[in-house]
């Protein structure tokens, strides 16, 4: 009989995942075996190396963790924060692990960290560090094309992952496949159109299918659709901006938004832009002349009226102390980790639905997967068929308009004839990956009652896939 209490949480994130983990478990029916293998990480590596700095020199500690093998390459972005540790490395990877298997990306999960605080660092100094951390990871092939890939987390964006796969270029000479050893790069280093902005721009995707669903929207006693939802963030980064930027795009509304230094919020709307605009300006996101009320405590933010919540700057934002006071009835996990386990079994109980992380912010790893793909084929999408597809309209077009007698604007023809850019491709790779999935998790909640949220849900479409990728290896019955 399965038990609706998820284990509280004693040590940490990593047992925090666990606990998500066995909680979904026990509505698969593996082996305790194969579960425990797929559970584990397979490969943890710490390191430390020095670096010289204007005043001297410093130890920096770094980690790579590989959750699962069971596909390759392995995947996940390396964080740069000063809070990073081993724990929270494990927890991340093991969670790129569910994360791919669930939107259907064939690798396994990793995740990367190093322990500084990068605005404490001179660009040298930013840039030694991470070339010498990708030397380690290549002395003990912890990187490659086939065997882990990298990409952008919290603190690192497109001039780190350039950085990287310099690196491993120069020290991997005439590896035709080099570049594919690290994605999120820039487009000028085969980099892919749309990576960037992808994971929120997926977070807004996702957050647009479930509000689309008018039974679940009824039963929380919100309206179905987007339009006009009041909505907060919290972080203004690379996932933080996009998701705002996106769901603004989609017609909901953005109150709130909450960074470190604060929160600021207006009823009637914030714009995103303008906030980032002062935000460069001034340093803070307080003193925005649209905004009716500020907080300098920036967790104040997350409870003002909402419909939806965002949370998109770091783990265990949610947790049993200001869950009560969370307002949303629906929380899109943008970063990974925000809302604790018990925190989440606490907004479910009354009456909120949690949009999870390993599935609301996979728009990132899949349009990775697109770049990694993209590095592999050394060709970039759309280049073969563009103008075929587009000859092809314009004949048809022609026909049709001869048979009908009738033409069409010049609007009208240059849009039907259009062939797709690698863009707009990617756009539809993305938005088709994060509905399908959608429902994909949806429909296990569904079949069983007794799976009370879709995170449990994810798990376990997530713990299947992988279950049957470890019994096609012919080790487990
Ligand atoms: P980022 O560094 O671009 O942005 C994070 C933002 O959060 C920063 O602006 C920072 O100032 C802000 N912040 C930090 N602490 C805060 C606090 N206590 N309150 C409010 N704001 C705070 O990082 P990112 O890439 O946007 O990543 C954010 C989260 O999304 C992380 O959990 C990350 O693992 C997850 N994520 C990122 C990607 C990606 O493609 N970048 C993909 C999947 C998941």
């Amino acid at each position: 009989m399965a038990d609706n209490k998820i284990a509280p949480n004693a040590n940490g994130f990593f047992d925090d995942v666990c606990a998500f983990f066995d909680h979904a478990a026990q509505f698969t029916n593996h082996s305790p075996g194969l579960l425990d293998q797929i559970k584990a990480c397979n490969s943890v590596y710490h390191f430390q190396f020095p670096i010289r700095k204007q005043n001297g020199v410093e130890v920096i500690h770094a980690w790579r963790v590989e959750h699962s093998q069971h596909m390759s390459p392995t995947k996940g972005g390396i964080r740069y924060s000063e809070m990073v540790n081993q724990d929270e490395v494990m927890a991340l990877a093991a969670l790129m692990t569910y994360k791919c298997a669930i939107v259907n990306v064939p690798f396994g999960g990793a995740k990367g960290g190093i322990k500084i605080n990068p605005k404490n660092y001179s660009l040298t100094e930013l840039e030694n560090i991470t070339r010498r951390y990708t030397v380690e990871l290549i002395k003990k092939n912890f990187i490659g094309p086939a065997i882990d890939v990298p990409a952008p987390d919290y603190g690192s964006g497109e001039r780190e992952m350039s950085w990287i796969a310099d690196t491993y270029n120069t020290m991997n000479p005439g590896q035709l496949d080099a570049l594919g050893c690290v994605t999120g790069k820039p487009l000028a280093l085969h980099g892919i159109a749309g990576r960037k902005e992808a994971t929120g721009r997926g977070v807004a995707i996702a957050t647009r299918e479930c509000l689309n669903v008018a039974e679940d929207m009824h039963a929380i006693g919100l309206s179905p659709g987007l339009a006009g939802k009041r909505v907060i963030v919290q972080g203004l980064g690379n996932v933080g901006y996009h998701s705002a930027k996106y769901l603004a795009e989609f017609g909901a509304s953005i109150v709130g938004i909450c960074e470190y230094e604060g929160a600021i919020y207006n009823p009637d709307g914030l714009d995103v832009e303008e906030v980032v605009k002062h935000r460069k300006e001034t340093g803070s996101i307080l003193g925005f002349q649209g905004a009716k009320e500020e907080f300098k405590v920036s967790a104040i933010g997350l409870e003002q009226d909402c419909d939806i919540l965002v949370p998109a700057a770091l783990e265990n934002q949610i947790t049993l102390h200001n869950v009560d006071r969370i307002k949303a009835k629906v929380i899109a996990e943008g970063a990974n980790g925000p809302t604790s386990p018990e925190a989440g079994e606490a907004f479910t109980r009354k009456g909120g639905i949690i949009i999870p992380d390993m599935y609301c912010n996979a728009g990132g790893v899949t349009v990775s997967y697109f770049e990694w793909l993209k590095n592999l084929y050394h060709v970039a999408f759309g280049r073969m068929d563009k103008r075929y597809e587009e000859t092809s309209n314009r004949n048809l077009i022609s026909m049709i308009e001869k048979m009908t007698g009738t033409d069409l604007t010049p609007e009208q023809r240059s849009m039907v004839i259009k062939g797709p850019t690698e863009l707009e491709l990617v756009n539809s790779g993305l938005e088709e990956t994060m509905i399908r999935s959608y429902h994909e998790i949806r429909e296990i909640k569904l079949r069983n009652s007794k799976i009370e949220d879709l995170r449990t849900a994810a798990f376990v479409g997530s713990i299947d896939k992988i279950a049957i990728s470890y019994m096609n290896l012919g080790i487990w019955p």
